[in-house]
C-alpha cells in the first residue's frame, strides 16, 4: 500500500515512518511513503501557502494554488490504479475499525493534511474523494490524524502483525471490547492471574474470555452492545452477567 502525504510539516512523519511496527512494515515493503511539502509548490516569491478568508473572520486559509499544483503533481504519477484522495478533516466521516478495514483494501492513498483554518473549499470540490475525521474534536493540523489513520490501517495489512488472530479478537473488530490480558508472573506482589487462564482448558478459557469481553463492553461501552452481533451463547452469557451484577436489561 502506498501513501502519498501532502503536508506543511514533513519532518513530523520522519520518526513515525521509521519506528516500531510501521518502520518494519516499510522495511518489509508492505507500505511505502512519499511525503511532499506543500510549501515547495507555492509559486509566489515568499513561498506563502495561506491567505486571509474571503468574507472576513479569524485565521488563515490554505490557498488553492500550492494545493492544486501539489495534487496535480502527485496524481500525474499514477497512470492506472488512481489513488483515493483523502482530506483529514474534523468534518469528515469518523474513523472506526470498520472504516479502517474498508480502506485497508486500497492500494494507493493520497492524504492531504490541512492547517490553520483548513483549506480552500475549491480544493475539496475538485480533488477530494473522502473527508476523514479521527473524532469529534479539532486539532491544529492534519498530521496527527494522518498518522493515526496510517497506523490503524497498516496493522490490518497481512504480514504486519505477528498473528492475524490478534486482530480478530481485539477491541472493536467484532463490535465488542477485548477481554483483560495477563502475562508472567502468575503472582505479582499478591495480585494474581485468574485461575482459569492457567488451567490449560481451552474451552473454558474461550468462554471466560468471551464473558469478560461482554462484561468489559457492558461496563465501559454499553452503547456498543446495542450494535454488536451476539450469538445465542453470547446472549446467555450477557444475561448471566446482568444477573451477577443485578442489572435490569430494560432499565
Ligand atoms: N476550521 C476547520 C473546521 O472548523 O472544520 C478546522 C481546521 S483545523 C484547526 C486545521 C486542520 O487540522 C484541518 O484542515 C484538518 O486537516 C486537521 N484536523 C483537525 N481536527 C481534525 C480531526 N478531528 N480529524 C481529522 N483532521 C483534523
Amino acid at each position: 500500500m502506498r501513501f502519498d502525504i501532502l503536508t506543511l510539516f514533513p519532518e513530523l512523519f520522519e520518526p513515525f515512518i521509521s519506528t516500531s511496527i510501521i518502520g518494519r512494515a516499510v522495511a518489509n515493503n508492505i507500505i511505502e511513503f512519499k511525503i511532499y511539502n506543500i510549501r515547495d509548490f507555492a509559486a509566489n516569491k515568499h513561498k506563502q501557502v495561506d491567505d486571509y478568508p474571503y468574507g472576513g473572520g479569524a485565521g488563515m486559509v490554505m490557498a488553492p494554488q500550492p494545493l492544486y499544483d501539489a495534487l496535480d503533481f502527485v496524481l500525474s504519477k499514477y497512470q492506472e490504479d488512481k489513488p483515493k484522495v483523502i482530506y483529514m478533516s474534523p468534518q469528515g466521516r469518523v474513523l472506526t475499525q470498520a472504516v479502517a478495514a474498508e480502506l485497508a483494501g486500497l492500494s494507493n492513498i493520497v492524504l492531504l493534511c490541512g492547517h490553520y483554518e483548513g483549506i480552500d473549499q475549491r480544493v475539496i470540490d475538485r480533488y477530494v474523494d473522502m473527508e476523514l475525521s479521527i473524532g469529534d474534536y479539532v486539532l491544529t493540523g492534519g498530521e496527527l490524524p494522518a498518522m493515526v489513520f496510517i497506523d490503524c490501517v497498516t496493522r490490518l495489512l497481512p504480514g504486519v502483525l505477528g498473528s492475524q488472530e490478534s486482530i480478530a479478537e481485539e477491541s472493536h473488530t467484532g463490535g465488542l471490547l477485548e477481554y483483560p490480558q495477563y502475562t508472567r508472573p502468575q503472582d505479582y506482589k499478591g495480585d494474581k492471574v485468574p485461575e482459569v487462564l492457567l488451567s490449560g482448558n481451552h474451552k473454558e478459557i474461550t468462554t471466560w474470555r468471551r464473558k469478560q469481553s461482554l462484561l468489559n463492553t457492558l461496563q465501559k461501552r454499553p452503547d456498543l452492545l446495542e450494535k454488536a452481533e451476539l450469538s445465542d451463547d453470547d446472549k446467555k452469557l450477557l444475561e448471566a452477567i446482568r444477573q451477577e451484577l443485578m442489572i435490569d436489561p430494560e432499565a
